[in-house]
């Protein structure tokens, strides 16, 4: 297998026209046809210019699934955004139902291409694409995270008989592919070292609060969930990240922006504000990779500072043994990186 990386440029070889995840001004002069993986702000470079471009070309088309749609929607309209912004997005969106196949045509190129939505489990709206044309069978991750006993459960990458289907290249999340972070816990596991630590916390204090930090807005949605169904109590979440989940199924029933309803705060690292309540006892968390990936030495999973802050590895991106197995699995004939991981060149990547 040939391994590949070009610092992503949002167009995949084979289907000239289309774009994914990249909006910028050389692709919006180049392309008509443009796909969206999940609404992370590094996969929606430009899309503003998108917006306004659409505003005097109603011909140009953007797909996502229902969630990010709604996503995008609770991102920019708000009551001072331009009319004719809101027009433009809305008559070029098109929503793209999960495990469903399309077909796509890119009238500036005469073609027509078959695409289907696969899940990725990444965050809430996230999918990945396969593109097929004639025999040319091409799957962009996006952000993705399976493990390898889930990988014999994707369909649509699969035949009949159950074999693999033949892929010409993968266009590969390689955002953790280095060695310190070869393996992370599975989402699973990461839940219930979660729910230890606070069970632990309830029985020594009987009472206090719980704040979880996450890197982004979006892709803790297993975590609020998870909590919140366990304690029988919402989550509270910063007015951002509730009004960017309005809508969305699987969390919104979840989550409160009012802190008084609930024991349990999530909210960025970088939020501003106290971690803790005066007079309270409180347990802290850090859900997140980043960590563990940066510390090549330690290789815990969970680890305690000595002001009794708690940090999980959750990750939301394969692991590099999970990327392994993925590209083993599946053995495309070629692989591109869609991400250098931080630390790395694109040929140590390669
Ligand atoms: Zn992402
Ligand atoms: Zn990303």
């Amino acid at each position: 297998m040939k391994m590949a990386s070009v610092g992503f440029s949002g167009l995949i070889r084979g289907f000239k026209g289309i774009s994914i995840d990249s909006f910028n001004v050389k692709n919006l002069v180049n392309c008509s046809r443009f796909f969206l993986s999940h609404c992370h702000a590094d996969h929606m470079e430009n899309i503003k210019g998108f917006i306004s471009k659409a505003r005097d070309n109603p011909d140009l088309r953007l797909f996502c699934t229902l969630e990010s749609s709604i996503i995008l929607r609770n991102k920019f309209y708000r009551p001072n955004w331009k009319h004719q912004d809101k027009n433009a997005l809305e008559s070029v969106i098109r929503t793209l139902k999960m495990g469903m196949s399309y077909t796509i045509l890119v009238p500036e190129h005469e073609y027509e291409t078959n695409v289907t939505v696969l899940p990725a489990f990444h965050c809430a709206g996230s999918c990945m694409y396969l593109f097929k044309r004639n025999d040319h069978r091409v799957l962009y991750t996006g952000d993705f995270r399976f493990q390898k006993h889930e990988l014999a459960n994707i369909r649509a990458l699969h035949e009949n008989n159950g074999a693999t289907i033949a892929l010409d290249t993968v266009y590969l999340d390689t955002t953790f592919f280095k060695q310190a972070s070869n393996h992370f816990p599975s989402r699973k596991a990461v839940l219930k070292m979660i729910i230890q630590e606070i069970d632990d916390f309830l029985e020594k204090f009987k009472t206090g609060s719980v704040f979880i930090t996450r890197p982004y807005y979006l892709g803790s949605e297993i975590i609020i969930r998870a909590l919140s169904k366990k304690y029988k109590c919402p989550v509270h979440v910063e007015w951002h990240a509730y009004k960017l989940y309005k809508g969305i199924r699987e969390v919104f029933p979840f989550i409160t922006t009012n802190a008084r309803n609930t024991f349990i705060h999530l909210r960025t690292r970088y939020a501003n504000g106290k971690q803790t309540i005066e007079g309270q006892n409180a347990l802290q968390v850090h859900a997140s990779a980043m960590w563990y990936a940066r510390n090549g030495k330690s290789r815990k999973w969970i680890q305690r500072d000595d002001q009794g802050r708690v940090k999980i590895a959750h990750s939301t991106h394969s692991s590099r043994s999970e990327l392994s197995e993925f590209i083993k699995y599946f053995k495309p004939h070629s692989a591109v990186a869609i991400s250098i991981p931080s630390g790395y060149s694109q040929k140590e990547v390669r």
